[in-house]
């Protein structure tokens, strides 16, 4: 299978590495949308966020915080968003999961789209199938 951050992580492409140990490397992304980006990816391949194991999910989100608060702290950051593109319709563009860290400068740009309205009645229905989805889950959060 080709992947460029398996590449990357077997040491046959080249990146600029901040962090890495048995689980997790971190390095900065090739096209930045400020200086600094940096991705935060587990060693083993995952497609995306969904198959992720929760012990993945467990140390990847304790390395994210440590490598967020670095980011932000050594560039001076004024804060920095936290971005997962999961699958083709989002933007994912590897498909191999990884969080983004984009720092943040005031003023620097705006991600936002334009917002939605929900017509009357319909934010009751688009929560009651969330709910009615989740009910079956709830041992998988609290369990
Ligand atoms: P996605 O679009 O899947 O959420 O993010 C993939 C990111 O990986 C993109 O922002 C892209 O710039 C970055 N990227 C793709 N190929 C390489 C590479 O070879 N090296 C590095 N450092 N980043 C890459
Ligand atoms: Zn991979």
């Amino acid at each position: 299978m080709d992947c460029i951050f398996c590449d990357i992580i077997k040491g046959k492409s080249e990146a600029e590495i901040i962090y890495e140990d048995e689980n997790i490397i971190s390095f900065l992304d090739i096209r930045p949308l400020n200086y600094g980006h940096t991705l935060v990816v587990p060693k083993k391949h995952y497609d995306n966020f969904l198959s992720l194991t929760p012990a993945e999910l467990d140390y990847l989100t304790k390395g994210l915080q440590v490598i967020s608060a670095a980011v932000e702290k050594s560039i001076k950051a004024d804060g920095f968003n936290i971005v997962v593109n999961n699958g083709k319709a989002a933007g994912q563009t590897v498909f191999h999961f990884h969080f983004h860290i984009i720092p943040r400068f005031t003023n620097d740009f705006t991600f936002r789209p334009s917002f939605k309205k929900y017509s009357d009645g319909s934010m009751k229905e688009f929560a009651d199938k969330i709910r009615v989805e989740l009910n079956t889950k709830r041992d998988s959060i609290n369990g």
